[in-house]
């Protein structure tokens, strides 16, 4: 489902991804890079990946159209652009936003890399384009990191591509991010090796539930079509538990609505998955002051046991604070 519509139509729109700024200045970095038919572009992935290889300037260079109805035509282009690319040795090819298809939970996800290209010896490389700055050759290692796990779906999702292909072509594991210069609007490089980010990727792509089981296991009649009624569709919101933590707020859209559901509920896990682990089975704020008072809980539990220490202590330490007051009262 699109999560932000749901999340609009829910009452609590996402403020989820990139402020508008940022988008228009990622375009026309994007746009920069990849003018004169990619030429700067192919020039990093040469110097940066594959400094053996003829230089795109002296090369053959394609730029193939890869326009197609729909996400599924256009994936089906983007592998048919692949494999005449792979089978025309010595020539430099770029794929400017292609389309690639990768199993997900048993369901096809849609990707589309900032761009793909395939060197004069038929590998493929994935390159990614930010427009966080690279100061004096390196930049933010926490946005360097998400772009990494970012680009590693995409080369799980090539590698599934070229898998169909006889030979397989290689997809190389050293991406290239390509990102501004200092403070300039100038594009510099650098190779990013993803093999960790892959094999993790892998395994959690592995591991997930497929999707006809989760919808499988929903009750009857939910659906989550934000063209039906609030009411409605509020109420099938609803009838999936939800586990909101104060880290969703950063990675899901709708995040402001299971917020304001896990604080009228009191979930502890609003305070964050910490507290939460802490808590043991003490699942509300409700339940961790009745535990904490004495009113309930079993008092062998350790977190039940913490928390009255905790509230016996606080008392203590009101109560010499108080006594403090007094003295001073004194002896004015
Ligand atoms: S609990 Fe968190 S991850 Fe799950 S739907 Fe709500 S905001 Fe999204």
């Amino acid at each position: 489902m699109d999560k932000g519509a749901l999340a609009s139509a829910l009452g609590s729109p996402s403020v989820f991804g990139q402020s508008q700024f940022a988008f228009v200045r990622g375009n026309a970095f994007e746009a920069r890079v990849k003018a004169d038919g990619g030429a700067e572009l192919l020039r990093l992935v040469h110097e940066r990946l594959d400094r053996g290889a003829r230089p795109p300037a002296e090369a053959r260079v394609e730029v193939p159209d890869l326009s197609a109805t729909g996400p599924e035509g256009r994936a089906a282009r983007t592998s048919l652009a692949l494999r005449e690319a792979t089978g025309t040795p010595g020539a430099w090819t770029l794929l400017d936003h292609p389309m690639l298809a990768l199993e997900v939970a048993g369901s096809p996800a849609f990707l589309e890399p900032d761009a793909v290209v395939v060197h004069p010896d038929g590998t493929w490389t994935v390159v990614e384009i930010k427009s966080f700055p690279m100061l004096d050759g390196s930049a933010d290692p926490a946005k360097v990191g998400a772009a990494a796990r970012q680009a590693a779906v995409y080369v799980l999702a090539l590698e599934q591509v070229a898998a169909r292909l006889d030979p397989a072509p290689r997809v190389r594991h050293r991406v290239l991010l390509v990102c501004p210069k200092d403070f300039s609007n100038l594009p510099t490089a650098s190779a990013v090796d993803v093999r960790k980010q892959r094999a993790v990727t892998d395994r959690q792509l592995a591991r997930l539930t497929r999707i006809d089981e989760i919808a499988d296991a929903l009750p009857e009649g939910v659906c989550f079509s934000p063209e039906q009624p609030a009411e409605e569709l509020a109420a099938s919101v609803e009838a999936v538990p939800a586990t909101y933590a104060p880290e969703c707020l950063s990675a899901c859209e709708l995040a402001f609505h299971c917020r304001a559901r896990s604080r009228e509920a009191g979930a502890v896990t609003c305070l964050g998955r910490p507290v939460r682990a802490e808590l043991g089975g003490l699942s509300t704020v409700g339940d961790v002051l009745a535990a904490a008072r004495g009113e309930a809980g079993d008092p062998d539990d350790p977190a039940v046991a913490a928390l009255r220490r905790a509230a016996r202590l606080r008392a203590e330490a009101l109560a010499t604070a108080g006594a403090g007051t007094g003295e001073v009262s004194a002896c004015r």
